[in-house]
């Protein structure tokens, strides 16, 4: 499920889920992200799926406008790609960290609580 804002820096950029959102210029679109005050505009129609991907592709935008980080938009879908697979796993990540066994959210192993070794991140 999406939130109804999200913590970018400094920013608390609130989501708002619109039926058949419009870019600035009349095109259909599936999210876009507003600068000015910032907010996250999101298709509501979409499936569960395209939904997180289109959350996750205008977090990057957002943030790429609020750090002024100039990166093309080539680099931002590339972004959402790659972080959306490397993500796919973090609800199982969590999991883990509740029961105690020893993988940080930082992926730096808490040894003492007996975790396993081949977690460790360098
Ligand atoms: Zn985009």
């Amino acid at each position: 499920m999406i939130p109804d804002s999200v913590k970018i820096g400094h920013l608390t950029v609130p989501i708002e889920k619109r039926k058949n959102p419009k870019s600035p210029e009349g095109d259909e679109i599936l999210g876009r992200f507003c600068g000015h005050p910032a907010k996250i505009i999101i298709d509501k129609d979409l499936k569960e799926d395209e939904l997180r991907a289109t959350f996750l592709h205008e977090i990057i935008e957002a943030i790429n406008s609020i750090f002024c980080l100039n990166i093309s938009h080539n680099v931002i879908e590339t972004l959402c790609v790659v972080l959306a697979q490397a993500l796919e796993g973090f609800e199982y990540q969590k999991a883990v960290i509740r029961m105690g066994l020893g993988f940080s959210m930082t992926g730096e192993m808490e040894k003492d609580k007996g975790g396993n070794a081949e977690y460790e991140s360098v």
